[in-house]
């Protein structure tokens, strides 16, 4: 069966002032329908770039080279008109903050139909239904009086339903989260968490972009763990998570609070000074002569891992 979507040797090149960086090198992955798969690694280490890649939404200082294929159909080939009626409409995004996705002036029930009326979703006479369905699915209990509310009238967490409510009621066949918690206290990280969880058990496929490990582990099959641009190490999350064999991944597990915070010494390098061998020598406790070489991506016990210590 083929994966609903396929990306293969994605780079992202952006050049400022003369000078060129490579935020993605190399990347690859697989998302099959119905299962959630999180890329995970710290700010900076292009997961985000990557997501923006697969929506090119990308600024247009980006070169963008390999393969994105949504569906058997290759997204670099489709034209701008198309590709917007396959956001939203087969690709949902939730980004960051809730507050960039919906209109203040518009109520409730306008931001949900609006965009169902543009693509077309569901007949006119049936919208209505439709909206008020998708609106207690994401837990609005009374959904007829809060499709009459505004934002400004909604708590943080309702304004995260109903931006969930607009991604889902357009039945995409997948949904990009990127950074869905990042900067929120733990309520609001519930909030999202619920909203996510509502997604999945839509059975819809879920691609999740996150520096929380913990969300990750709570909602994701597979995980890919990013360093420096690169995939490092990628396979189940549970697999991972019980035993990382990459240090890199071994050492994110270590810096979390239950385990021991202990950080990571040293900082990822720069893009434009990137090292030849392997990204992570410089902070490898591992590291040997060897390491100076580029590690390949190799299988290793049912997962991919880029390190000498494996070859
Ligand atoms: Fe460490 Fe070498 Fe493995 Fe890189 S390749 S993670 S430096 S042991
Ligand atoms: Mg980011």
């Amino acid at each position: 069966k083929n994966p609903l979507l396929q990306v293969s040797d994605l780079s992202v090149t952006f050049r400022t002032n003369g000078d060129t960086i490579q935020a993605v090198t190399g990347f690859s992955c697989q998302l099959n329908n119905g299962i959630c798969t999180a890329i995970i690694g710290e700010s900076g280490c292009g997961k985000s770039v990557i997501a923006h890649a697969i929506l090119k939404i990308l600024p247009k200082t980006a070169l963008v080279s390999g393969s994105v294929q949504f569906r058997g159909m290759e997204l670099h080939d489709v034209s701008p008109d198309e590709m917007n009626t396959i956001r939203g409409r087969q690709i949902g995004i939730i980004f960051q903050s809730p507050d960039r996705a919906l209109n203040p002036t518009y109520r409730i029930f306008r931001q949900l139909v609006e965009p169902l009326r543009n693509h077309r979703v569901v007949p006119e006479e049936n919208r209505k239904e439709h909206i008020i369905t998708t609106l207690r699915k994401v837990g609005f209990s009374h959904p007829k009086e809060a499709a009459l509310l505004f934002p400004c009238n909604c708590s943080g967490g309702m304004n995260q339903r109903a931006v969930t409510a607009v991604v889902l009621s357009l039945l995409p066949d997948l949904v990009i989260a990127d950074e869905p918690t990042k900067g929120l206290d733990s309520f609001r990280v519930s909030d999202v968490k619920s909203c996510l969880m509502e997604i999945k058990d839509e059975g819809r496929t879920l691609l999740l972009v996150t520096h929380d490990i913990s969300l990750a582990r709570d909602l994701s099959e597979e995980l890919l763990v990013m360093y420096a641009g690169e995939i490092v190490e990628s396979g189940k999350t549970h697999d991972i998570l019980q035993s990382p064999i990459h240090p890199y991944t071994s050492g994110l597990l270590k810096s979390l609070p239950e385990n021991g915070f202990i950080p990571i010494p040293g900082s990822a390098p720069s893009y434009a000074n990137m090292p030849s061998g392997c990204r992570f020598q410089d902070r490898c406790e591992y590291a040997t002569e060897k390491c100076n070489h580029k590690p390949e991506c190799i299988q290793k016990h049912g997962r991919m891992v880029r390190c000498h210590l494996f070859c």
